[in-house]
């Protein structure tokens, strides 16, 4: 696996103004692809800076791609920087002076006087042809580096990377990619995991790793390309073993970023398996259950109220508010549900403050009731601002009907 570095140019970079979105993004590709990303480096508009810089990726890096610094203005300093760097002048490059007259011509736009520096690139690169802009690209090798320099504009950047970069890539180096597997939690904290995974050896060449996203704690286990699939399989069993119900999927790295629905589509592959359907209350979620589940043709019917008693009939005129009784109005509600409009599930979930301080967050109460007259009920706390607390008590619904519906036939 080819060590890669990945290299922005440009001032508003290093000040905060532009997120450094071209770095991420060529390192999920590079990623993908198969190499080894290490390091990214954001430079601003010093050339002595940039020289530098360059100078000693060229000493640790395989691969490196830099984004930015290829416009006409006095500030674009990449190709200058190389030609410093690495002791390659700048030449004027008569068909990309050509192509940038071409790409002017179309658009019926004159061309700047300045843009013919864009011509110049160093000497004995290869060309990069830019399909969606003016700067092309170019690509040299120092040593056992091997360049690519790119627009710093994301879509023509990802355009030159796809066209140029990734044949070239693969013209020098065996890419096989690393196997990411992740595991996604639901319910532990990231130190509970953790904890718990400390006592399982992991092979030379396996990395583990976390990531908190919304309130699910993925588990990734990346293996080395030559890995055997069996010996994956059972690594990743003997992990999930551990976590128990706390994983609700497994999945391969590139469906991880589907969030924060994933835990809506498991839910949703286990009610569409079994044909049911459901109507659902929420409270303290404030109507984000039903918005995760809305697209699903089996939820039927769903309601928000700010209060504890949401169906008519049944609940009004109880006055008691214990927490006991919360419970069982809940668990009366999901029963309501199901006979009101007729579907397999009744799920309700209502709430009661923790205590008097407000910071305690609340409790939830959540009820499913199934067929058979099979009742699954749970009680959870939920605490921090106000938009965490609907958020968790959301994802906890989808949670409790996933644990309840894996137990139910
Ligand atoms: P141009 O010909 O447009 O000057 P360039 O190759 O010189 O292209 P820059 O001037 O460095 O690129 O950047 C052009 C624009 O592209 C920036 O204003 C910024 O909006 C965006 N950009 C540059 N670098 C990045 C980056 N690393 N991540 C995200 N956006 C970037
Ligand atoms: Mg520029």
């Amino acid at each position: 696996m080819p060590i890669a570095e990945i290299l922005s140019q440009g001032e508003e970079i290093v000040g905060g103004q532009t997120t450094d979105s071209n770095a991420a993004w060529l390192s999920r590709r590079l990623r993908d692809l198969g190499c080894d990303v290490r390091r990214h480096t954001a430079v601003g508009d010093r050339l002595d800076d940039l020289v530098h810089v360059m100078g000693e990726i060229a000493n640790r890096a395989e691969v490196c791609i830099g984004s930015g610094g290829l416009g006409p203005t006095s500030d674009d300093l990449t190709a200058a920087a190389v030609a410093e760097a690495f002791d390659m002048p700048l030449q004027f490059d008569a068909v990309a002076w050509q192509q940038i007259e071409t790409f002017f011509a179309q658009r019926q736009r004159p061309l700047p006087a300045i843009n013919r520096k864009q011509a110049w690139l160093p000497r004995g690169a290869q060309r990069l042809d830019n399909t969606c802009g003016t700067a092309p690209g170019f690509a040299l090798q120092t040593g056992t580096c091997r360049w690519f320099f790119l627009p710093g504009v994301p879509f023509e950047m990802r355009a030159m990377f796809e066209s140029a970069v990734v044949p070239l890539l693969r013209r020098h180096y065996t890419l096989v990619p690393q196997r990411t597997v992740v595991l996604h939690t639901f319910g532990l904290g990231e130190s509970a995991i953790a904890e718990a995974l400390q006592t399982l050896p992991l092979p030379p060449g396996v990395r583990l790793g976390y990531r908190a996203r919304h309130s699910e704690v993925q588990v990734k286990l990346t293996f080395p390309p030559d890995e055997a699939a069996t010996q994956r399989e059972r690594l990743v069993a003997s992990f999930a073993a551990q976590l128990g119900d706390a994983v609700f999927a497994i999945t391969e790295e590139e469906t991880a970023e589907k969030h924060p629905g994933e835990l809506a589509s498991v839910v949703h592959t286990l009610i569409a398996a079994r044909g049911w359907s459901l109507a659902a209350w929420e409270t303290w979620s404030k109507g984000r259950f039903t918005s995760y589940c809305a697209s699903y043709p089996w939820l039927v019917a769903s309601g928000y109220g700010a209060r504890f008693d949401p169906v008519p009939a049944r609940s009004r005129g109880e006055t008691t508010r214990l927490q006991d009784d919360i419970a069982a109005t809940a668990m009366q509600c999901a029963h309501s549900l199901r006979e009101q409009y007729h579907c397999d599930i009744g799920l309700a979930q209502l709430h009661t403050p923790a205590s008097d301080d407000a910071a305690a967050g609340v409790i939830l109460h959540t009820a499913l009731v199934f067929p058979g007259s099979r009742t699954y009920q749970e009680k959870r706390r939920v605490h921090g601002t106000l938009a965490r607390q609907a958020e968790h008590a959301a994802l906890w619904m989808l949670d409790s009907l996933r644990r309840a519906l894996r137990d139910t036939a």
